[in-house]
Parts: structure tokens; sequence; C-alpha cells
């Protein structure tokens, strides 16, 4: 049998983005629904850095403790997957397994994908020894042998960033397109080893990575190495709501402004789904912008609710209770304006 809930939010994805979200409509006593698959993106990482007053915090223990923070104020968290997305503003039905979340607004933070190279190896050592980001993970590896495997032209900006770390970087082309004059003399500005035959595999042990192997056989020692992944947002939901996902040079995403309003009315997103680039703290922070801005859209709709319902029937009994409940020489708070006394609404986009 399928059973039926009803909320003032349903949030999808409980990362930092997610969670953020939660804890700010939860302290703002809005009704929330996390459906969470427990997923994170860096789950594989030891430790998440650059988060400040956290530093080093296991990514898993990080999002515990937002669970725990964001039940503290009444949000319930759904361990399960969402697999399905309908309805419109005000009326949202969220499909999880035999249950359907009925809500007035959504927040997708469903996070990315790591599309990773298809070399073998990889995959294996992804979030080990396998990086990407020099932020994440790159005091990590200061000092040791670290290879940068070319995928496209940012793959220079990567040797550049790495090479701040160690002495020690290997520039393996691969898909990278070939340097130009300049950046050749970069690279030997920098002492930067160029590798221009492909990548065969990776050799690892576990999870360490020991070797690169280049399709002569000819092997490269190495500690770790650095990819660019392509980053996927999770954007299914988003597109049986009726958005449509956009193409960037790094991948693919939901639209959305500074403060995660989409393109569907009642919609909004936070962290990785709508910023591919967003760290952690950046991801929590958006979650907090975006728990503000959709308290705020529902306190004006609230309102607006408050004042149609107070007026109908109108009656000269309700006309006298507002006159005594305003203290001014303006007591006639209906029907004043000239737009008919309805108090002006904010847009969807101008919301805080
Ligand atoms: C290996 C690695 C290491 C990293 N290390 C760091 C670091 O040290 N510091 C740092 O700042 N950043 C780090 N990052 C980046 C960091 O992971 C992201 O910034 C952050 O996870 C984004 O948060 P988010 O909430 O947007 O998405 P996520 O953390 O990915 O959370 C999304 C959540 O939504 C869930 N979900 C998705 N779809 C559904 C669905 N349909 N139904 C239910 N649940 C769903 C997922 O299971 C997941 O729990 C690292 C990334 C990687 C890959």
């Amino acid at each position: 049998m399928t059973a039926s809930l009803q909320t003032d939010v349903v949030i999808v994805g409980g990362g930092p983005a997610g969670l953020a979200a939660a804890v700010a409509l939860g302290r703002s006593r809005r009704e929330v629904i996390v459906v969470d698959a427990g997923a994170p993106r860096n789950a594989l990482a030891e430790g998440a850095h650059n988060l400040l007053g956290q530093e080093g915090v296991s990514p898993m223990e990080l999002l515990a403790r937002g669970r725990s923070e964001a039940e503290s104020y009444g949000v319930r968290i759904l361990s399960e997957v969402a697999t399905g997305a309908s309805g419109v503003l005000d009326d949202f039905t969220i499909e999880v397994d035999d249950v359907r979340i009925h809500a007035r607004r959504v927040v997708l933070a469903t996070g990315l994908v790591d599309d990773l190279p298809a070399v073998p190896g990889v995959a294996e050592a992804w979030g080990h020894t396998v990086l990407h980001c020099p932020y994440c993970h790159g005091w990590e590896v200061r000092d040791q042998r670290i290879a940068v495997l070319g995928r496209n032209e940012n793959a220079l900006h990567q040797v550049m960033l790495f090479r701040q770390l160690s002495e020690h970087v290997t520039f393996f082309l691969h898909d990278a397109p070939e340097p130009t004059e300049e950046q050749w003399e970069q690279l030997a500005a920098l002492g930067v080893c160029v590798v221009t035959p492909r990548v065969e595999r990776l050799v690892v042990e576990g999870t360490q990575v020991r070797a690169v192997e280049i399709e002569s056989g000819r092997q490269f020692a190495a500690d770790a190495v650095v990819v660019a992944p392509r980053l996927i947002a999770r954007t299914v939901l988003y597109e049986s709501l009726g958005g449509e996902r956009t193409t960037t040079p790094y991948g693919e995403q939901i639209t959305a402004d500074a403060r995660g309003i989409t393109a569907v009315p009642g919609v909004w997103t936070a962290g990785n789904a709508g910023d591919l680039s967003a760290m952690i703290a950046v991801s929590a922070a958006s979650g907090l912008m975006v728990g503000a801005a959709v308290h705020g859209d529902l306190t004006a709709a609230d309102l607006a609710q408050a004042v149609r319902a107070r007026r109908v029937p109108s009656s000269a009994a309700r006309e006298a209770e507002n006159h005594a409940a305003v203290f001014s020489d303006r007591r006639h708070g209906i029907g004043t304006r000239s737009n008919g006394g309805e108090p002006p609404i904010p847009p969807h986009s101008m919301l805080q």
C-alpha cells in the first residue's frame, strides 16, 4: 500500500547542501522531509579539508552530525532514493519506494557524479591516490611523485597547481591538447617532465597508485595521479519537473542563480547539483541560502493566504476587529490600497 506524507518542503539529497538547507528551514519551524540515499560525493575520502573548524573530519561523520542537527529541529530524514518527481508549485510529489511525499516546495541537493577517464586503475584508486582537487587533497600528497593525466585543456592548469605542492610532477598528455610554444616554455620553466604517448593503465596496489604505464609498456613510478572527471549533476528529478539541464565546459548541471532559484517555480537547487565547483563549505553555504530563500517564499505565501482567508466573508465585525488591532491614525488596513488591498507579494526571484 502506498503511504502519503505531507510537508512544507522536501529536500532530495542530504549531503552538506541538503542538510544545511534542512537546518535553516527546521530552525524556522518549517515542516521538512529530507530524502537521502547516503552516498555523498566524497564518501571515499579519509577526511574533509578546507572546512573551517572541522578540518580532517571524516565525510560520513560530518553528515551524521548534520543529520542529527537537522533532526534536533524536527526535520524528518528518510534514508531512501527518490525515484520520481512531478507536480507544480504548492503541489509537488516526490516518489520514494511506496511513499508519496507531497510538498509545497522542492529543494534538489542531489550532488553530482564524477565521470572518470576510462583508464584501468583510475576507478580503483579514486578518492585515495587518484585525485582531482588540490584543495581537497593536495596537501596530503605534497612532495610526492605526482602524475597529471591529461584529459582536456584544463590539464595544464592542474599541472601548475600541483607543481606548487611538489617538485616531482609529470604531465602525461594522454587526451589533453598539444601544448602551445608558450606552454612548452612554461612547463620547462616549472621543471615538469612531459610524456606524450597515451597512457595504457595505472599500476595500483589496493588503492595505492604505484606507476603509470604508457602504451609501449614503459612504467613511470608515481605516488598519486591527478585526473579531471567530467562533472555530471544528477538532474533526472529536475527534468521530470520540467527543468532543463545545462552543459558547461566541465560537465552538466541544473541552472540556477546565486540563490539557487531554478527556472521551475517552487524548485530550488543547492550544492554541486547547481554549482559543479562548489566544495563542502560552499555547498553548505548555498544550502543555508536556499533554506532561507524557501522559508521567505513560504512566509510570503502564508501571509497572502492568511489575508485572503481573513477577508472572506468581509463583514462589519471583521472591519471593526481590524480597526481595533491597529494602533495608528491609519487604522484601515483593508481596502485602502490601489491594488484592491492585496499586500504586495515579492516575485519568486526576489525572495530571500
Ligand atoms: C574524492 C573527493 C574528495 C573531496 N574532498 C573534499 C574536501 O576535502 N573538501 C571539500 O571542501 N570538498 C571536497 N570534495 C567535494 C565535496 O565532495 C562536495 O563539495 C560536496 O560533497 C558537495 O555537497 P552536496 O551536498 O552538493 O552533494 P553530496 O555531498 O554529493 O550529497 C548529495 C547527496 O544526495 C544523495 N542523492 C542523490 N540523488 C538522490 C536521490 N535521487 N534520492 C535520494 N538521495 C539522493 C546522495 O546519496 C548524497 O548523499 C571532494 C570530492 C571528492 C570527489
